[in-house]
């Protein structure tokens, strides 16, 4: 199989794995057995494009296991994605719903697009027919995805539409992160931000850091957005912000939602009026108490982990620290980090709240939701803080020991099948 899935985000993903079952002490065949992804899907998707051509894209999904329920995780629409990125996502989707408890396997899916370059008709026909080429694999109780980079609540609806045309009945529960208007979650959208600001407010209270802490964030997207708004709350300092395009930086603050305003109108953040320009890179090195990155994979690296100037690293992106960073940053020891699937669980754990209340067909109200997030979160959060600490491990190899172990006695107690 490995063959199949040469992606450098795999690699990571698999001696991340590696590194924790040696610790861990995992005999071979239970390594053998936790580490490989169970299901890969490649597909085909042919869109009649508005042109009048028909292009063919490449669609993706890793079911990871199947050892604790249906496999759950975002589908992304991206330029770069492959199998192996999707596979890496899948096996951290894993360590992420067994740390929080959720009684899933991990998933993701991906198709090889630039979104923004489609128009509206033609990101609906790519969506209806991807699901379409995945209808042998997903179900309620089988497959369940959700937003990811590049998707959204709109794409979740033609999902939800398409899936429930060929079943014949409304089936909501096949993905979440939909609208709320038809059996989305209140809170939802911004579940992953929110989650991501309450537990770098968590940090900052551990270590008693300034009440006016200043924070960065990289990217604006779901993410990044509802994670300044909730830091501004919180009364955080936002210094610096960047997407795609560049990054702004005042260390005076930067007003999140004039920002946001601004990026509706201008679909960016750069050329924002009340801040100087920056790029990407000399972002992340500015000095802040908290340094959210929020992108994508693998932007902390071997040259940037050594002049990282901020006390707390919440990891908003899947994958952001690749492992030489990270290496570096535990030698450092002065960097608190907040590892991705312990940092962004807050989008799938109200997810599986989603998908709970659609399964029973009874809703609850934003503060209930909100009230089980945040335990959920402070619970996991605290176990692995705990973790770290009697056994002398990163937070890191906690949170992910924690995790594969979940996932290792399911399939222990399981056994093999026949
Ligand atoms: N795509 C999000 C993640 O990476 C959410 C997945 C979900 O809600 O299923 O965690």
């Amino acid at each position: 199989m490995e063959f199949l899935l040469q992606s450098p985000v795999f690699k990571m993903a698999c001696q991340q794995f590696d590194e924790t079952a040696d610790f861990l002490t995992l005999d071979s065949s239970l390594r053998e057995r936790t580490k490989w992804p169970k299901r890969l899907m490649c597909v085909s998707v042919p869109v009649r494009m508005d042109s009048g051509e028909t292009k063919v894209f490449s669609g993706y999904r890793v079911q990871h296991h199947l050892a604790l329920g249906p496999t759950k995780g975002g589908l992304r629409f991206s330029p770069n994605v492959d199998l192996g990125e999707v596979a890496a996502l899948a096996m951290w989707m894993s360590w992420k719903c067994a740390l929080a408890g959720l009684p899933y396997g991990g998933g993701k899916g991906g198709v090889t697009c630039n979104p923004s370059q489609l128009s509206l008709r033609e990101l609906e026909g790519l969506t209806r027919r991807y699901t379409v080429e995945m209808l042998p694999f997903i179900g309620p109780h089988t497959d369940v995805m959700a937003p990811d980079m590049g998707t959204n609540e709109q794409t979740m609806a033609w999902m939800m539409d398409t899936y429930s045309m060929h079943v014949g009945h409304t089936d909501s529960s096949i993905v979440t992160g939909k609208p709320v208007s038809i059996g989305g979650c209140l809170g939802r959208r911004e579940a992953t931000g929110r989650g991501v600001a309450f537990l770098a407010n968590r940090a900052v209270e551990i270590l008693k850091l300034p009440a006016n802490s200043r924070v960065i964030i990289q990217g604006f997207g779901n993410v990044g957005s509802y994670a300044a708004f909730q830091m501004a709350k919180f009364g955080y300092r936002i210094v610096g912000v960047s997407d795609a395009f560049g990054g702004l930086y005042n260390p005076n603050g930067i007003d999140a939602q004039k920002l946001w305003d601004y990026h509706q109108i201008n679909g960016r953040v750069t050329g924002f009026p009340d801040a100087e320009k920056i790029t990407n890179e000399e972002l992340l090195i500015q000095e802040c108490e908290v340094l959210i990155p929020a992108a994508t994979e693998q932007v902390i690296h071997a040259q940037n982990a050594k002049l990282l100037k901020c006390r707390i690293l919440a990891e908003g992106a899947n994958g952001p620290t690749n492992l030489e960073a990270d290496a570096i940053l535990e030698a450092r020891g002065d960097v608190f980090v907040i590892p991705d699937i312990l940092c962004n669980a807050g989008g799938v754990i109200t997810s599986y709240f989603e998908w709970v209340q659609d399964l029973q067909n009874f809703f609850w109200n934003e503060a209930e939701i909100y009230d089980r997030l945040y335990r959920t979160l402070e619970m996991t959060f605290m176990e692995v803080l705990k973790f770290s600490k009697e056994k002398k491990v990163s937070h890191r190899r906690a949170a992910l020991a924690l995790g594969i172990q979940k996932v290792v006695n399911a399939k222990k107690i399981r056994g093999v099948y026949p």
